[in-house]
Formats: structure tokens, sequence, C-alpha cells
């Protein structure tokens, strides 16, 4: 059958056709295809709403799929869809009824879940994550976070989203979205890597040997946010994904060097890459609360 899975981001919105021959079998999981549309988020709610939808329209339009998994950044209710909390990074988004936006338009089974939980998803039951306290971590517009507990437990509320982005790591530093300043993701996330070597893409600075010290910085920041994450959480894997992750070649060694080997051990890239949050989102559309199977009837 055919799901749409879509990853709403500061900048981008992601989404794809995805076709899976068994719903609760994550190796069967295919993505299709992909696309992306820009989220404008300063353009406000309505219109990243309106971009949303037509993330969803590609698809939409093509193939009759009753099922959309949606991953968004910020703090979401799972079981009615809403969006809890959202820093300005998707202005007005705290309290939208998101779920209940896009199921006015598409109609058919929409969920929405915290997109760094997404991803852990789809590492879990696509990617075939070993961790039994795996955490996830994506770097993009900000820095998301989510953890299971105990992976032989898995079910309804098993995945935690963890706000670790709005962590305080250098007191009085940069100004957050959130209000606050200083926060972890303001530095270890696509955003922080951009304003430590003042660039506006992340490739420049990462494929250019003049801004070696941006990244330097980037991964002494990154390690002892980890270091923090471990010593508060002690997850036994981090998986990281995200849009960073996409270029970790110029990074990744550089980081693990710079973190305690307690803590190195534990690192791994995503096995999806960036595509985790989709499929993740696709499957917890499917299976409901993330791994009991609901009553669905695929054609
Ligand atoms: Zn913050």
């Amino acid at each position: 059958m055919k799901l749409i899975g879509v990853d709403i981001g500061g900048t981008g919105i992601k989404s794809a056709l995805i076709y899976c021959k068994k719903p609760a079998d994550g190796s069967s999981y295919k993505i299709m295809h992909r696309s992306s549309v820009p989220t404008e988020a300063r353009f406000g709610r309505e219109h990243i709403v309106e971009n949303i939808c037509k993330a969803i329209e590609n698809y939409r339009a093509r193939t009759d799929c009753p099922v959309i998994g949606i991953g968004s950044a910020g703090d979401v209710d799972d079981a009615t869809g809403r969006i809890t909390y959202a820093t300005s990074a998707l202005p007005g988004f705290t309290g939208l009824d998101l779920r209940g936006a896009i199921k006015s338009r598409f109609g058919g089974r929409i969920v929405v879940i915290n997109d760094a939980s997404a991803a852990l998803v789809g590492e879990v039951y696509v990617g075939g994550c070993k961790g039994q306290r795996p955490m996830m971590l994506t770097l993009g517009t900000g820095l998301g976070c989510a953890m299971i507990e105990d992976k032989s437990k898995l079910g309804s509320g098993s995945v935690n989203n963890i706000r670790l982005g709005h962590y305080i790591l250098h007191e009085g530093g940069r100004d957050c979205r959130c209000g606050s300043k200083g926060c972890a993701e303001m530095y270890v996330s696509a955003t922080g890597l951009k304003m430590n070597g003042d660039k506006d893409k992340v490739e420049d600075i990462l494929y250019d040997p003049k801004y070696a010290y941006a990244v330097d910085a980037f991964c002494k920041d990154f390690a002892e946010v980890l270091e923090y994450a471990c010593e508060k959480y002690d997850p036994d894997e981090i998986l990281i994904g995200g849009g960073v992750v996409e270029m970790a070649e110029q990074w990744w060694d550089k980081l693990k060097n710079m973190c305690a080997p307690s803590v190195a051990d534990r690192l791994e890239k995503a096995a999806l890459g960036n595509r985790a949050a989709l499929l993740g989102s696709a499957y917890a559309a499917l299976n409901g609360d993330y791994g009991k199977q609901l009553s669905y009837n695929p054609d």
C-alpha cells in the first residue's frame, strides 16, 4: 500500500511517497519518490500550513493514499496532533491543531508526531537500530531529540521527545528562538554552524578549509551536548540525523575525537540519514502507537 510521509523543518518541508508491503514490517517500507518545498516560515502560520498542503498535494494528486504521517518540529500532543509548543522557527505554531488543519483538507488517517520522535521511530522500525535505550538527535534548523527508554517495551507513549535543544550550553550566549540565551541548538545545528562561520550555507563552511575553526567550534559544542545527554539520560546508542548528517564526512571524525571514548562509542550516523523522519512518520501513522498495530485494512 502507499503512504505519504512529511517532515516539517524550519527551512524546508520534505515529503515522500512511500510504499510498504506489510504495515508492521519496517523492512518492507520503501521511498518511491521524495520532494521538498521551502517552509517560508517568515510569512507565518497560515502560509506554512499552505506549504505543508502543497507538499502533500504533490502525491495526493497522483495517488489515492488514505494515510499521511507528519513529523513536525516542536512539542506535539501525539493523541490529538496538536502542536503544544514551537519556537519562532515555526511562528504561530504553538497551539495549532495541525492534524485538524490537514485532515479538513485531505481527510483520511492523519497522524502528527514530533520530528525527532519520527526519525527515531524510522531508525528503530525501518532502519534496524540495535540499541536498547536509543536516543536520536536531529540537526537541522534546530536541534531535535527523542529517546526510547526501553526498546523491549515499545508501544503507546514509549517514544519521548526531549527538549535538549534548549539546554543552556553557553550562559548568556546567542539569542535563541525560544527567548532564552545560549541554548544548545544555537550552536549544535545547521543554524549554529552557519553562525560560527558567518555564512549563509552550511556547505560553504564544511567544504572550505578556511572555516576549519567554525567546524572545530561546532564539534566542541556538540561533544559537550553529547556528554551532558549521556550523563543525564544514559542512552546506549545515540543516532545522529537531520540535514547536517548528509555532510558528516566533513565533521564526524573530528567530533568523535573530541568526545570521551565512553561517549564516542555510542555514536552512530542515522542509517536512514535524512529520510528517517519521513519513513518514521509514515510508519507511526500506519501503526498507531509506535508499534501497537491498529486495525487498519490496507488495500
Ligand atoms: Zn532555546
